[in-house]
């Protein structure tokens, strides 16, 4: 069995991973939602979770195992990894809209109060999304992280943005 049709996950293959938390959890409020399905040898998801949260286990190709209840959604271990395979969710944001926290590798970044087009798993843009937060120290890297606003319903589809002026937008 794949976990992976057509390059990205549907909402059925990601519920069986054991990095995503359920959806009683993710009622909660922020939580990391870990999409990794690929057993290599790889753990800086674990190693930069501060509070014990993400468990690789004695083998390093295991599958990240997230205890859900340990996470506050600080979003450290966002841009630690190297698959931009994670993201934090708060679907308790407010009473229409969820935030997600997601990885951003291009330049330029986009700037706090801005709208950028959310897209999903599969590169569409699915609403406009407004960007609450960005986060780039030199820890890390190359690798920022952005934090927007999707409506709620749409907190666990929007993993990607694009800029309103970017080249890429059709
Ligand atoms: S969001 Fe923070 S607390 Fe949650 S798993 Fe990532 S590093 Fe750990
Ligand atoms: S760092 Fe990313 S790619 Fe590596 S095991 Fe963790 S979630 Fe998977």
């Amino acid at each position: 069995m794949t976990l992976i049709k057509d390059g990205f996950f549907d909402a059925d293959e990601l519920k069986i991973l054991p990095g995503v938390p359920s959806e009683e959890r993710l009622k909660k409020g922020p939580v990391v939602v870990i999409e990794c399905a690929q057993q290599i040898p790889c753990n800086p998801c674990e190693e930069a979770c501060l509070k014990g949260a993400i468990e690789i286990g004695e083998s390093i190709v295991n599958l990240p195992k997230l205890n859900a209840d340990m996470c506050s959604g600080c979003g450290l271990c966002v841009a630690a990894c190297p698959g931009q395979a994670i993201f934090v969710v708060d679907m308790a944001y407010s009473q229409t809209e969820a935030t997600v926290q997601l990885p951003y590798e291009f330049l330029p970044c986009p700037k706090e109060g801005e709208v950028v087009a959310g897209l999903n798993r599969a590169g569409e843009k699915v609403c406009d999304a407004k960007v609450l937060k960005v986060l780039a120290p030199k820890k890390f890297d190359r690798t920022a992280v952005i934090k927007i606003a999707v409506p709620k319903n749409l907190g666990m589809i929007v993993r990607n943005i694009q800029l309103k002026n970017s080249d890429k937008e059709d």
